[in-house]
């Protein structure tokens, strides 16, 4: 990972407007990614992390969605603000996207070939011939095998681990410089989610490519990601290296995703710990903290206020009143 920094969020507002009120699915993020990082953003289900990325790449259905507030700068230029034709240009050739099930994005009545060539061709300004042998390379590199007879192929022609390989392939195959995957091994089992992931930060690495990698699943970031952020009801709760994070996680939250991580490396007869209750409902959320009717160390003044960012020493931050120094005087 180099100290160029590709993208800089800051204070991203990402509001749905529904019948009953204003859902503040993303509310004030901020965060940097260098050049060939891979950085794990990390929460439960409504936490805020597809909804932040699709932001990231404008791709927010307006109405009911609406980018509030914030800057989104990718190489200093605000992505926000820039016409279709030249956010067209970026995504899918300098930052593309993979989801979680390549069903939802490959065409099952195209020949694997029809849709690699096309993104290909459309975003290198190369002929159809060289596309071709691109995509066949990029497949390999994915380890497809025979990728030459395989590329003719539809895609329910492949097993599901097999088609999110050629998800990976056609994610990378314009050589983008930050790829963006959706929870990519959440629909598969568990020991090929190992193998993708695997291929994922194998082929990262070698092209340079900076991730951000969304997922529900701590376990998922710990072998992958470079640094972590933990969101819980749209906003960023804790960053940190990912051994920082894992060596002392400072937010209740985080300490309780943690908890929930099947070890194998200890034995125990105790059940395996969940966070108690529910994440919250993000319509009309109370300026507090949102965490507190489920946390264990929470004070008077977590229910009245937000917290603050504190930051410590090893760059990570955290935003809780255990650390925050106005929660003594209250
Ligand atoms: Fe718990 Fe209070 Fe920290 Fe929120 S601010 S996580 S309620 S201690």
């Amino acid at each position: 990972m180099s100290d160029e920094v590709i993208l800089q969020v800051k204070d991203l507002k990402t509001y749905f407007t529904v019948d009953e009120g204003v859902v503040k699915a993303v509310d004030g993020v901020s965060f940097d990614l260098h050049k060939g990082e891979t950085l794990g953003i990390v929460g439960e289900s409504g936490s805020g992390k597809s909804v932040t990325n699709l932001s990231i790449i404008n791709l927010i259905s307006t109405p009911p969605g609406k980018i509030a507030g914030g800057e989104v700068l990718f190489h200093g230029k605000d992505l926000l603000k820039m016409p279709p034709h030249e956010i067209r240009e970026i995504r899918g050739n300098k930052i593309s996207m993979i989801f979680q099930d390549p069903m939802t994005s490959l065409n099952p009545f195209l020949r694997i070939s029809t849709q690699m060539v096309e993104t290909i061709v459309l975003h290198q300004k190369i002929d159809k011939k060289a596309a071709k042998e691109k995509a066949i390379e990029m497949l390999k590199l994915a380890g497809i095998p025979a990728p030459e007879k395989r590329i003719d192929q539809y895609p329910h022609q492949f097993s599901g681990g097999m088609r999110q390989r050629v998800m990976i392939a056609m994610g990378l195959s314009c050589n983008p410089e930050i790829l963006i995957a959706d929870e990519p091994t959440s629909a598969l089992d568990v020991t090929i989610q190992a193998q993708i992931l695997e291929l994922m930060r194998e082929l990262t690495r070698k092209l340079g490519t900076a991730v951000i990698l969304i997922t529900h699943s701590l376990g998922v970031v710990a072998g992958m990601c470079d640094t972590i952020c933990v969101m819980y009801a749209g906003r960023i709760v804790e960053r940190g290296r990912t051994e920082e994070i894992f060596e002392s996680p400072r937010h209740p939250y985080t300490q309780g995703l943690i908890r929930s991580v099947p070890r194998l490396d200890q034995e125990t007869k105790e059940r395996l710990y969940s966070i108690p209750g529910q994440p919250p409902n993000v319509i009309d959320l109370p300026d507090c903290c949102p965490f507190y009717p489920r946390c264990e160390r929470a004070m008077d003044i977590c229910k009245k206020k937000y917290p603050p960012v504190v930051s410590f020493e090893n760059n990570q931050s955290a935003s809780c009143w255990l650390y925050g120094k106005e929660a003594q005087n209250v």
